[in-house]
C-alpha cells in the first residue's frame, strides 16, 4: 500500500500554498468519493492529500445581483437542503439528489464532481445548461472559464498541477422559464447515469418558445448543449409533435457525435423519450413523471 501524507487546509490561501509546495506532489481531497475509490484501482501519482473539504470560503452558497455563487466544497446534501436553489434551479437540485446514496451525497462535493469529470457526472448537464463558470486559483493567480470549456472529455479537464476549483457562478435563469432534469439508471437509487437530460425553457407573450437550453448527459464524450436542437425549437409553439421531432433530432445529434456503437440501439430510443418528457415537463407543466427512470 502506497504511503500518503494528509494535511488539512483552513483557507483557500492555505490550500493554494500547500498544493504548490515543491516538496510534495499534492492532490486536493474533498469528499474522497472518487479519489479514495481510485486509490484502490491505481497507484497514485501524488504523495500528499490536501483536504479542502472544510475550507470555509469553499462552503458558501449565496446569491448576489442575480448571480449564484456556489463554493466548490459544497456537498450534494447541502445543495439539496438549500431552499433558494430548489426554487430557482430545481433541475440542478434534482440532479444532485440523484447522485449515489445518502452517504455519497453527504460527502461528495460539486467541485469533485466537475474535477473528476466523468461523462456520466450528474451535475454537468444542468451546469452546462446554465453556462456556469468555474473559478480557479493557483500560486500563479486566478482564472475562470465556462464549465463546458473546462471539461474537455471523459475524466479530462483544463485543471493544472497545483490548481484549485474555488467556486462556481451562474446567472439565475429568467423568471419566465422552467427547468427539468431526468436521469436514467439501471435502478431507482445508487445508480450511475446511463443517460440524462437537463432543459431550461420559456415562452414569450405569444406563446412561442423564446428561451431554450438543452444538454444531455452520458450521451457524448464531452457534455455540451445541443444548439441545433435549441435553434430548431426557438420561435415555435410547444406541441406534442414538436416534442417528438425535437426528441428525434436530439438522438440523431448524439449519433452524429458518437457514431453507432453497441449502446446506440438503446440510447437512441431512450434519449428520444427523455427529451420529449423533459420538454413536456417544461412547456406543459406535466412534470408528473419521476426524475429518475429505471432502464428497461
Ligand atoms: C458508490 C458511489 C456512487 C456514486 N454515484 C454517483 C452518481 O450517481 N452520480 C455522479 O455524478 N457521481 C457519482 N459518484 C461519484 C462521486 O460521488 C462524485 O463524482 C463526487 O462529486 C465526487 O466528489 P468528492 O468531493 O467526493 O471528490 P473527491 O473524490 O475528493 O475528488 C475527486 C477528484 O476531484 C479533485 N478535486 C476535488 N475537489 C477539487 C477542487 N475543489 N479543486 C480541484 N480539484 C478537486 C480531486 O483531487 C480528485 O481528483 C459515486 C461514487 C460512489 C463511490
Amino acid at each position: 500500500m502506497t504511503k500518503l501524507e494528509y494535511i488539512r487546509a483552513n483557507s483557500i490561501h492555505d490550500a493554494v500554498q500547500l498544493l504548490s509546495d515543491p516538496a510534495w506532489k499534492s492532490r486536493p481531497l474533498a469528499g474522497g468519493t472518487d479519489l479514495l475509490v481510485q486509490l484502490r484501482l491505481e497507484t497514485p501519482t501524488y504523495n500528499r492529500f490536501v483536504d479542502i473539504s472544510r475550507t470555509p470560503e469553499m462552503k458558501v452558497i449565496e446569491i448576489k445581483d442575480n448571480i449564484v455563487h456556489l463554493g466548490a466544497a459544497v456537498t450534494f446534501s447541502e445543495i439539496i437542503a438549500n431552499t433558494l436553489l430548489s426554487q430557482i434551479v430545481p433541475f440542478f437540485v434534482e440532479a444532485c439528489r440523484s447522485v449515489g446514496s445518502p452517504q455519497i451525497r453527504n460527502a461528495g462535493t460539486i467541485g469533485g464532481n466537475v474535477a473528476n469529470a466523468a461523462a456520466c457526472a450528474d451535475s454537468l448537464p444542468s451546469l452546462v445548461c446554465l453556462d456556469a463558470v468555474v473559478h480557479l486559483k493557483s500560486f500563479k493567480g486566478e482564472r475562470q472559464m465556462l464549465v463546458s470549456e473546462f471539461v474537455t472529455g471523459p475524466h479530462q479537464t483544463c485543471l493544472e498541477e497545483g490548481e484549485l476549483i474555488t467556486h462556481f457562478t451562474f446567472h439565475i435563469p429568467p423568471s419566465h422559464t422552467k427547468n427539468h432534469f431526468i436521469k436514467i439508471g439501471r435502478r431507482n437509487a445508487q445508480s450511475i447515469s446511463r443517460l440524462s437530460i437537463a432543459v431550461i425553457g420559456g415562452l414569450d407573450e405569444n406563446g412561442l418558445i423564446n428561451y431554450l437550453r438543452l444538454c444531455p448527459g452520458a450521451a457524448t464524450p464531452k457534455t455540451v448543449r445541443f444548439y441545433d436542437v435549441e435553434n430548431f425549437l426557438l420561435g415555435k409553439k410547444p406541441a406534442e409533435s414538436l416534442f417528438v421531432e425535437a426528441g428525434e433530432r436530439t438522438a440523431q445529434t448524439m449519433i452524429a457525435v458518437t457514431g453507432r456503437r453497441w449502446s446506440t440501439r438503446y440510447k437512441e430510443v431512450a434519449l428520444r423519450a427523455i427529451t420529449e418528457r423533459a420538454l413536456r415537463a417544461v412547456f406543459s407543466g406535466d412534470s408528473s413523471r419521476k426524475h429518475i427512470e429505471v432502464e428497461q
